[in-house]
């Protein structure tokens, strides 16, 4: 593994306009749990929850049963190493743009300037009626599905399953991702489209892709050029040590 390091550190180094896709395994070691694999919400809640139909059918038990969850746990959350090292990425001028999956907000919070929230996010929600935008920390909880003044139904910012991603989003995604030199994927299944897609298109456009996840993916040994296999936040914290000091000896 320490070859590895070694050897993202280095590319990384090289790169002139690198871009990472995160998912939710970049925030595991901040207390949020992924939707799949070991310890994934999937476990405990029928995914259907996620689904825009059954949000729009009720309301109120998604909001009670997923969101008010997931809110709760992203509320209390903090960067770990892993999004404090994409940070460091972007002050030293080698990563461009985090585009995350996440909804939690931690690669803003860590200090990255430019983060597409590819699935939205929980920091904001708007009304089902009157479309008023309230911030996450104003939702009040007494009532399940909070409400506006007006009546209507908040929800997050988010995207749920069977629902598009913002125009705007997708294109500057698609667009990064072929122009980057290289693409760190960090703690994704790489099973949701279309953000699955964009190592892809990388990789098509002649970019590296190194993904760094606990478990192999469908992008491994096939799109990306090498796995370096364990925890985000330690691996990324490693290599972003390495890359510092190769920076000061050249
Ligand atoms: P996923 O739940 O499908 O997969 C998580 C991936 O992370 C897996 O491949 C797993 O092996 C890996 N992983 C787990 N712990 C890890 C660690 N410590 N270090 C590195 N890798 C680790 O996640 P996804 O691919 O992002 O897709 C699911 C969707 O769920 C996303 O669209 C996202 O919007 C949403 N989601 C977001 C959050 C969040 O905001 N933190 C949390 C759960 C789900």
């Amino acid at each position: 593994m320490d070859d590895l390091i070694q050897r993202a550190a280095k590319d990384l180094a090289d790169s002139k306009k690198a871009v990472a896709l995160t998912g939710a395994g970049i925030s595991v070691e901040s207390g949020i749990p992924p939707f799949r694999g070991k310890g994934g919400v999937w476990e405990k809640i029928d995914p259907e929850m996620a689904d825009i139909d059954m949000f729009m059918r009720d309301p109120a038990k998604v909001w009670q049963v997923l969101i008010k969850e997931m809110k709760h746990i992203i509320d209390q959350a903090k960067p770990n190493d892993g999004h404090i090292g994409l940070a460091r990425l972007e002050k030293m001028g080698i990563l461009r743009t985090v585009i995350t999956q996440n909804v939690d907000g931690l690669h803003q919070s860590a200090g990255n300037q430019d983060v597409i929230e590819f699935h939205g996010n929980f920091a904001w929600h708007y009304c089902l009626i009157c479309n008023k935008r309230i911030e996450n920390s104003r939702i009040d909880l007494s009532v399940i599905p909070p409400k506006c003044d007006c009546g209507g139904i908040y929800r997050p910012e988010c995207v749920f399953f069977g629902e598009m991603i913002p125009h705007h989003h997708l294109l500057r995604s698609k667009q990064l991702s072929a122009q980057c030199d290289l693409m760190l994927v960090v703690g994704t299944s790489a099973v949701v489209q279309p953000a699955a897609y964009m190592p892809v298109i990388a990789k098509q456009n002649g970019a590296k892709i190194i993904e760094i996840n606990m478990e192999k993916t469908q992008l491994t040994g096939n799109i990306s050029d090498y796995l370096i296999q364990g925890k985000a936040g330690e691996i990324i914290n490693k290599i972003v040590a390495e890359v510092e000091r190769l920076n000061e000896l050249r």
